[in-house]
């Protein structure tokens, strides 16, 4: 076992050049290895990739990674490929190939240079895909974002669920499936749904001490706060997140027209423009992208410092993982959010239009998004609590509510002088 382990460390070494391995990554590593389902619940940034890159490379054959995002693909496999020296190693299949694309893909995966292959969902399920794969030797499946199987997730994605399916019929090989959503119901259904209710489950704490959480009453000076929130950070990285495209392209103008180096980031703009704002963010030729939720899964920026909610996110799941995008490297991460009892009214109102099923978890997220909102605990102790875990510190030192606490009675103060 000792040898074993020296053995990985040097593989680490050799192929990514870290010197030790982070968290549990080590033992996940050595699970999918042995050849068993794996189930990873580690926060944004506790480096997820890793644990199916390595053994990709360890092992016999090509493994096969699903992951939702295109924009994301791209990202993982150029790091992949700044390992290796030979391009192949790596690919991708999704709708933004064309057929010669394709057909060079499959010609690498056949040759056996492809040690990992990034797939959507929607091309997995594709029948020539799966006729092709039928034909390939596969180390493992990897389901990242895994949180897309549940409805309870924040990300739901229907076609996730035909996932097991289509791996049958493909064919057997060891699973590894991945999130930075831990609530229990989550992590239920992906099991289940999986069929992986047997496999190890590695679960890291998802407490994020660098990340200071604030959140602030949203006035009509929303705007402005904004602004001098920006201008004391100068040259700092940031996201802002708003709900609607509108919002974010009027927001994005706004602080442009205030001396701001800011851009729009919406799955509405036209794509050339869009992956322009979002490398011109990663290339910090921009200090500021003003985004909806379709900005930054996955997405590896280190050293965001903040990210900002224009809106109260849809579940305190998004929020996670959004505000997760902040100081990555450790280093300071600033998570404020504006918060008006009105925002919540106006969610409620779009869910309308939605099946019945769907507007009551819509409903029970948001209602404990606003809870905790609303709530004068500890931010940190509070959002541990969500995703199962206890924190047990009287004061976290690093949110607003230790670091300010509210008084009850000047809260009734307040009151009084209204
Ligand atoms: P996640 O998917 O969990 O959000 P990533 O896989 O994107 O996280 O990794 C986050 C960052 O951590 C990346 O910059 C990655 O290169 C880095 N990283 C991963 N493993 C290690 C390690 N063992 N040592 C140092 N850095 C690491
Ligand atoms: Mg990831």
């Amino acid at each position: 076992m000792a040898g074993k382990k020296t053995n990985l460390t040097d593989q680490l070494k050799k192929y990514f050049g870290f010197d030790t391995f982070k968290g549990n990554q080590e033992a996940i590593i050595q699970n999918l290895l042995d050849g068993n389902d794996t189930f990873v619940l580690m926060p944004t940034g506790g480096g997820k990739s890793l644990c199916y890159q390595l053994p990709s490379l360890l092992m016999e054959g090509t493994g096969i990674v699903i992951s939702p995002l295109i924009a994301l693909m791209k990202n993982q496999v150029d790091a992949m490929r700044n390992f290796s020296e030979d391009d192949g190693i790596a690919h991708f299949i999704n709708s933004s190939l064309n057929k010669s694309a394709i057909d060079q893909v499959k010609s690498d995966i056949l040759s056996g240079k492809t040690k990992l292959l990034y797939v959507a969902p929607e091309s997995l399920t594709k029948e020539e895909n799966v006729e092709f794969l039928k034909t390939v030797k596969i180390s493992f499946y990897a389901v990242d974002e895994a949180h897309c199987i549940s409805e309870w997730g924040h990300d739901f994605r229907p076609e996730y669920r035909r996932i097991r399916p289509i791996i049958n019929e493909i064919g057997k090989a060891p699973l590894i499936a991945l999130t930075a959503t831990a609530t229990p119901k989550v992590q239920h259904d992906i099991q289940k749904n999986l069929g992986m209710v047997e496999a190890q489950v590695f679960k890291s704490s998802f407490n994020r001490p660098n990340l200071y959480y604030e959140v602030r009453p949203k006035t009509a000076n929303v705007d402005r706060d904004i602004i001098k929130f920006i201008k004391n950070n100068p040259e700092k990285s940031g996201i802002i997140y708003c709900l609607s495209r509108k919002k974010v392209e009027e927001l994005a103008e706004i602080l442009q027209a205030n001396g701001i180096n800011a851009r729009a980031y919406h799955a509405g703009m036209d794509s050339a423009t869009r992956t322009q704002n979002q490398d011109d963010f990663l290339m910090e030729k921009i200090d500021v992208i003003v985004a909806t939720i379709a900005f930054g899964m996955g997405i590896d920026k280190p050293d965001v410092r903040y990210v900002i909610h224009y809106d109260i996110p849809k579940s305190l799941e998004g929020y996670y993982q959004e505000t997760g995008r902040a100081g990555r490297d450790g280093g300071e991460g600033q998570c404020i959010t504006f918060y008006t009892n009105k925002d919540l009214q106006k969610l409620e109102k779009f869910m309308q239009g939605k099946p019945v099923a769907e507007q009551e978890i819509g409903k029970q997220l948001l209602l404990e998004t606003a809870a905790y909102a609303e709530s004068s605990v500890c931010r940190r102790k509070a959002l541990l609590h969500y995703f199962g875990e206890e924190y047990t510190e009287e004061n976290c030192g690093n949110c607003d509510n230790c670091l300010n606490p509210k008084k009850q009675v000047e809260a009734q103060e307040l009151l009084c002088t209204v």
